[in-house]
């Protein structure tokens, strides 16, 4: 953090409550953002509503001001309103084949976007089949025929004088003899919502067994997005969505949209018209984009990363005085988990940065973050005296906290007797510094 910066957040820093005065002034920025992104205003109304009612009284974060703290709760809630992780296309298990429609409006990237999962389910050892259910349009055919090719796997096709269904069913039989164990009909779009598409759609599902169906969105769709996914979900059911041509300059205010209306995540984005420019569907990076605040988020998550480093100071102080609680014991906990083990704790002791990683035991292994939560759990079962106070812990006291966390006594006991060490070695630590007080290097 530049020093800059770092006045700006000395003279921000408020504590205190979120008012209704705060949330306000600052959710009409977001509005203002939000719509800049063309996410759907009756979408944008919902969430300003629901973030209003969230944010107001909520704790003001150390190192924020108030507007930046709404923004904070913003990002969060759009990541989590978009499904807070990346989500794969659900396979059939074992050998089974998984059919996978693609739906969606003409020009959205369907062909495109079909050659381009081909490339990525053979890159996992899979045996993709791609089928040319599109019979309106000559071209289409030759155009997944060439795209097909591109990616080196095989295209079914019957020509145009077929129903789409007919074709989905012989593509199904032909994959069963040739050993595809993914089928992914490519199927004909139209300009726009249309009952013949529709009932096409429909007519394929009964024709095959369609496991997955994949709407194709435009990002450019912009404000229509919610027509567009609310129409084919009520009408055929999607399962996910792929939203494309996100390496224009929309902000892809689609991508909420769509959530908001059909619950369905987003699977993939479409990066380009190249058919490797298929790229993982991340919340997080989304939620970014379309709030459009980067240098904001930036700030924030900064100033999150301060608090902490303010945490572990607070904290190595206590250890060097040895007046560390169970309460600090839970805190170092936590903060051992976000910062990746007690030695970069003791790292940022003044004077110790050499001793730790050795001589500390090993906190980060998976099986010891099981042990982890456990010992949370009994701290968390003491009474306040407890956890301040160490040396009231008699049998008849631990007896109720191993109750409390659903643990063995012995557990406790081998727990407090960790913790004693701990304790122990920390008083050790000041005669360690080698009697020069430190250095004051960090702090
Ligand atoms: P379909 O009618 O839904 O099958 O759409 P197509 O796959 O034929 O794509 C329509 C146009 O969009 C083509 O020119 C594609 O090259 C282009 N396209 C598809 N996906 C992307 C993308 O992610 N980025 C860009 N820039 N162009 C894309
Ligand atoms: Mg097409």
């Amino acid at each position: 953090l530049s020093e800059k910066l770092q006045n700006v957040f000395k003279n921000l820093r408020s504590k205190g409550r979120l008012t209704e005065d705060d949330v306000k002034a600052a959710l009409k920025e977001v509005k203002m953002a939000l719509l800049e992104a063309d996410v759907n205003f009756k979408v944008v109304k919902g969430f300003i509503k629901d973030v209003q009612e969230r944010a107001v009284g909520q704790d003001v974060m150390n190192g924020l001001n108030p507007g930046q703290m709404v923004i904070k709760i913003v990002n969060e809630e759009l990541i989590r309103l978009m499904g807070s992780e990346t989500t794969e296309i659900t396979l059939q298990p074992g050998s089974a084949i998984t059919v996978i429609m693609m739906a969606g409006l003409q020009g959205a990237g369907k062909t495109t976007t079909t050659a381009k999962l081909a490339g990525k389910f053979k890159l996992k050892g899979k045996k993709p089949l791609l089928v040319a259910c599109d019979v309106y349009r000559p071209a289409a055919i030759k155009q997944l025929q060439i795209n097909g090719e591109k990616q080196g796997v095989e295209v079914f096709s019957m020509g145009d004088k077929n129903k789409p269904a007919d074709i989905a069913k012989a593509a199904y039989e032909h994959a069963v003899k040739n050993g595809n164990n993914i089928v992914i009909l490519d199927t004909a779009g139209r300009l726009h919502i249309d009952q013949d598409m529709m009932a096409e759609l429909q007519e394929i599902k009964e024709a095959v067994m369609v496991h997955q169906t994949i709407l194709v969105v435009d990002a450019m769709t912009g404000q229509d997005a919610v027509n567009v996914a609310g129409s084919f979900h009520e009408k055929i059911g999607i399962d996910g969505v792929i939203i494309t041509k996100l390496d224009g300059d929309t902000r892809g205010g689609a991508a909420l949209s769509i959530k908001a209306v059909t619950g369905r995540p987003v699977l993939y984005v479409g990066m380009g018209e190249k058919l490797s420019d298929l790229e993982q569907f991340y919340p997080d990076r989304m939620a970014s984009r379309i709030l459009g605040m980067g240098d904001v988020l930036t700030l924030i998550e900064k100033a999150g990363e301060e608090l902490d480093e303010e945490k572990a100071k607070k904290m190595t102080e206590k250890m060097k005085k040895a007046q560390f609680d169970f309460d600090d014991y839970l805190e170092s906990m936590s903060q051992m988990k976000k910062m990746g083990g007690l030695s970069s704790v003791m790292n940022m002791m003044p004077g110790l940065g050499g001793i730790g990683g050795g001589k500390m035991p090993d906190f980060d292994s998976e099986e010891n973050e099981k042990k982890m939560s456990r010992m949370e759990a009994m701290i968390q079962s003491m009474t306040v005296e407890e956890r301040s106070n160490p040396d009231l812990l008699n049998p008849s006291r631990k007896h109720r906290i191993a109750r409390g966390a659903g643990v063995d006594i012995s557990e406790v006991n081998r727990m407090v007797k960790q913790f004693n060490e701990a304790r122990k070695m920390m008083k050790k630590l000041p005669g360690m510094m080698g009697g020069r007080g430190g250095k004051k290097g960090k702090f």
